[in-house]
């Protein structure tokens, strides 16, 4: 900021018309220049004294310390509305990785969701050819039990036929 631009900005600074953005260079340039200081005190003390006789108030004595007041409020200002935009931005910050956080739990719950049904789907598959293998061996072995148990009613049968290739 030139010292013409801050001049150009003394008696809006001293109504608290600037935004934070101007205010901020304002400042940083009245920190900086010795001259564009003494200008503004001296706005100042001339617009705050007239202030005061416009609304009947007695004259404060001390305009300097005024002043310094005035800075340094302006100063505490600017940093608070800094802090509120770090505090913005980290809110705005963890807003987004919670969202991508609850987001990417939500697909891997449904994608491991999926792959345990998938397993499960095969256990069930594999237990129900578990169960078909174990019956059709329940099956053979009945059919070895049926046949010792009638192991010499078979024979008899076999040797009173005659068509029995033995005979
Ligand atoms: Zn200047």
């Amino acid at each position: 900021m030139t010292c013409i631009e801050a001049q150009s900005l003394i008696t809006p600074f001293i109504n608290d018309e600037l935004d934070i953005q101007r205010l901020e260079a304002f400042m940083n340039h009245i920190n900086h220049c010795g001259e564009c200081k003494e200008e503004l005190e001296v706005y100042y003390t001339l617009l705050t004294g007239m202030k005061q006789l416009d609304d009947d108030k007695n004259l404060s004595g001390d305009f300097h310390m005024h002043f310094i007041n005035k800075l340094k409020k302006t100063e505490e200002r600017i940093k608070r509305k800094k802090l509120q935009k770090v505090r913005k931005r980290i809110i705005l910050i963890c807003s987004i990785l919670m969202v991508s956080i609850i987001t990417s739990i939500s697909i891997k719950e449904y994608v491991v969701d999926d792959i345990i049904n998938e397993e499960q789907q095969q256990q069930i598959n594999s237990n129900d050819i578990h169960l078909r293998y174990y019956f059709f061996r329940d099956r053979d072995s009945d059919l070895e039990r049926y046949i010792t148990q009638n192991y010499e009613k078979i024979i008899k049968l076999n040797t009173n036929n005659p068509y029995n290739i033995k005979k």
